[in-house]
């Protein structure tokens, strides 16, 4: 009886509260109000709710104005990815909410990656600022832009571990370490949704964020994007799952379930994967989405037909289904042949109402597309969020070599600017900047920023040099999403030029490297190397016997040997987002001073990849160069050309001795290791403090090192300050051969220095 009350009370609300332009107090709880509305819900509507479409999906009606979507009417849509602007979002919304039965908001998703409006660095690039308090702001301004455009729910952060350069991806991600990725994840969702780790309600400018690509996808195999992965369960516990659990710990709001195989198995359909570790073990409480069309692509993996790949699927735990249709086509045939049960249907139906729930959309469904106009312009792209975004690029470039002190630059004189990406409208901001498709112009280019950076006080000439890659056709098939227009001219002209304008010049800058679209989805390389033509450039640019800086863009770790021993000074820019241009003038001519480190190790040869600096110890350890029978090449010593941790400033540090407040640590107990750094230069600068452990007696082999704790600390010239890392048990543990998580007695040594090879240690022993 009583619940029939509530129900009539409700249903007499519900459609009031939701056709309201203006919110409305639902009194509620949220529990209560899932109930009823579950209880007036059809299969079919349940369905409905675990259909995510991408908005190229839309039906929008022929020849009249606004939406006109039969299965947004029927109430078979839960969602739309990919759509953009709040009036477009307002407009489909309202339609769901006054047009389908019972008026269920739509939950809006968009690949907001590195920014929205105002660009940020790509993810890599990011994390080799190790600043998590800017990375956590960053990901705040995204929030507070996205949401002031309609946009409740972003697809990030990306936290797959990438020990593979070859593959494209490594540049959506925090790179090789799962100390520092487990970092940056929970900066990333705490920026992007507030602190959600006890569950409760977002506000209107913060976002739902969506950890991926939940598991192993940085492991595909070969580097080749969308292949198997395989690996031991210990390994995946100690290296590669961190991260994820991080965000779940951190209270993230959804997880992606990833393109690849785990045990052989598509990570869509493993129960052991999005039911056991996730919500059992990780105790998750949000939904599971799918990656794009993945249900669909387990017919391709060999699992069946799209029925029962989408009931394997919904059985696994997954909850929103992204532009397969397989849940929606399928889920009501399968409950009535047993393959699936209702209660399946119901969980999954009720994650996704609670999503909507805790965005509040229930109370109102255009929280998050009614700004007006006017107001948007105070939010969007703002002059305090541009200096962010300049702030944390130059934060985020490494300096991978000065010699003579090279940089920075005086701003005087004739400089000649030259190669491909000097001026390079579309290739500024990075690969996965969608809200920025819309006017890449408005960034500006390395030229454009260094002119308006000079001013009068220095002369700046300029040539392209040459293309990207010297064949089109190939740079054709990669660039899908249209960069830079090529110079119909001929390589040998572009060359021809760009040497007589750096004939008189004092300095050389070459800007070269990858164009954004060698990296991200689906732009795997074989080889890591510059492309030929830019290396004849490279390599006439140093035979004009003048002074060579180069500003290398990449979205991941390439072959820079011959880069390293040819030219006096290396920048790496990665792709600084929409105020690039300007950050690398800031850090060039010294209005700001290079901080990065490198999160990624860059290899001799691509022959070296997977390459990575925390790999295991072996039974004949890697010697320096070749000896026979040891862990080694033949034609290469197995170092890197810039390793983990990696970077240089305009300042000079010194690490004083490092000293350990006791060799022995009790079980229960710490231990504090320090080291006193001086600034020793003549300018102010940041260092990263880097701790690395050893376990060199475990009941399993142990990684050579693993980063353990990071300091970025600021000093003045001749400043000094002691770091001080504390040690506990908790710190030593890793999973055993039985996946315990286990600190094991015995000795460790602790490493400290400035990077991941030039390193003090002391040994202490874990009684
Ligand atoms: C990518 C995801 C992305 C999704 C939606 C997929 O192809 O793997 O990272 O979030 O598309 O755009």
């Amino acid at each position: 009886m009583k619940h029939t009350l509530l129900t009539l009370v409700v249903a007499l609300l519900l459609p009031t509260a939701m056709m309201a332009k203006k919110p409305k107090k639902i009194t509620l709880s949220k529990d209560e109000f899932i109930n009823e509305l579950m209880s007036r819900m059809t299969l079919e509507e349940k369905i409905g709710q675990l259909n995510l479409l991408d908005a190229g999906q839309l039906n929008t009606g022929t020849g009249q104005k606004g939406v006109e979507d039969q299965s947004i009417l029927n109430g078979e849509v839960g969602g739309f990815l990919s759509l953009m602007g709040a009036d477009r979002i307002r407009e489909v919304q309202q339609y769901a909410v006054e047009k389908s039965r019972l008026g269920i908001p739509l939950l809006f998703g968009l690949d907001v990656i590195h920014g929205y409006h105002t660009i940020f660095p790509i993810p890599l690039a990011m994390s080799c600022t190790w600043d998590l308090e800017k990375v956590q702001l960053a990901a705040r301004t995204a929030a507070i832009e996205a949401t002031a455009d309609g946009i409740p729910w972003v697809y990030s952060p990306m936290v797959d571990i990438s020990r593979d350069a070859r593959w494209g991806r490594i540049a959506e991600s925090a790179g090789e370490d799962p100390f520092l990725g487990s970092a940056m994840a929970k900066a990333m969702v705490m920026g992007y949704q507030g602190d959600k780790r006890h569950g409760g309600q977002y506000a209107t400018d913060e976002v739902m964020a969506c950890v991926k690509h939940f598991a192993l996808y940085g492991a595909s195999e070969s580097g080749l994007d969308y292949n198997v992965t395989d690996m031991s369960r210990v390994r995946m516990y100690n290296d590669y799952l961190a991260p994820y659990r991080a965000a779940v710990e951190a209270g993230v709001g959804s997880v992606m379930s990833s393109f690849n195989t785990i045990d052989y198995e598509p990570a869509t359909a493993s129960c052991w994967l999005l039911t056991s570790l996730l919500r059992e073990q990780w105790n998750f409480k949000g939904f599971v989405v799918t990656d794009y069309g993945s249900i669909g692509e387990m017919r391709a993996w060999g699992c069946g037909d799209l029925q029962s790949c989408s009931a394997r699927a919904l059985a696994a735990g997954t909850d929103f289904d992204m532009c397969s249709r397989g849940f929606v086509g399928t889920l009501k045939k399968s409950l009535e042949e047993g393959l699936v049960t209702e209660h399946q249907i119901d969980t999954a139906c009720r994650r996704m109402l609670e999503a909507k729930w805790d965005l509040g959309l229930f109370e109102d469904p255009y929280r998050y597309c009614s700004m007006p106009a006017k107001k948007q312009k105070d939010v969007l792209y703002t002059d305090a969020s541009r200096a962010l975004a300049r702030q944390i690029a130059a934060e985020s470039f490494v300096l991978l070599k000065n010699d003579n002190q090279l940089l920075p630059l005086q701003k005087k004189g004739k400089i000649a600017l030259v190669g491909p990406m000097a001026h390079a409208p579309k290739n500024m901001r990075g690969n996965w900047a969608p809200t920025a498709n819309t006017n890449p112009n408005e960034f500006s280019t390395l030229l454009e920023s260094m002119r308006r950076a000079l001013g009068q006080q220095a002369e700046v000439v300029y040539a392209k040099g040459s293309n990207i890659h010297e064949d089109a056709q190939i740079e054709a098939n990669w660039e899908v999403f249209g960069t830079d227009i090529r110079d119909p001219r001929s390589e040998a002209e572009l060359l021809k030029e760009a040497i007589q304008t750096a004939s008189d010049a004092d300095v050389i800058i070459a800007a070269i490297g990858e164009s954004q679209e060698m990296t991200g989805e689906s732009s795997s390389r074989a080889d890591l190397s510059l492309p030929e033509t830019q290396q004849r450039l490279l390599k006439a640019m140093k035979a004009t016997g003048k002074p060579v800086v180069v500003v290398y863009f990449t979205g991941r770790p390439v072959v820079m040997k011959w880069e390293k021993e040819n030219i006096p000074a290396i920048l790496n820019v990665w792709f600084g987002g929409s105020e690039g241009g300007d950050a690398i003038c800031d850090v060039l001519f010294g209005d700001a001073s290079p901080s990065g480190k490198l999160t990624t190790s860059f290899p001799q040869t691509t022959g070296q990849e997977p390459f990575y600096y925390n790999h295991m110890v072996t039974g004949r350890p890697t010697s320096k160069w070749f000896s026979k029978y040891s862990t080694n090449y033949t034609d290469i010593d197995g170092s890197a050309v810039f390793p983990f941790g990696y970077g240089l400033t305009y300042t000079t540090f010194q690490y004083g001795p490092l000293s350990l407040s006791s060799d022995k640590l009790r079980s229960g107990g710490k231990i504090e290791a320090r080291v006193t750094v001086t600034n020793t230069g003549s300018r102010a600068g940041d260092e990263i403090v880097q701790m690395y452990i050893h376990d060199t007696a475990a009941s399993i082999a142990r990684p050579i090192k693993e980063l353990k704790g990071f300091r970025r600390i600021h000093l003045e010239p001749g400043e000094q300050q002691t770091v001080t890392f504390e040690v506990d048990e908790e710190l030593l543990k890793f999973y055993n051969a039985d996946l315990r998580y286990v600190a094991e007695p015995g000795e460790f040594t602790l490493m400290v220095g400035p990077n991941s090879e030039d390193l003090q240690s002391k040994a202490f022993i874990l009684e």
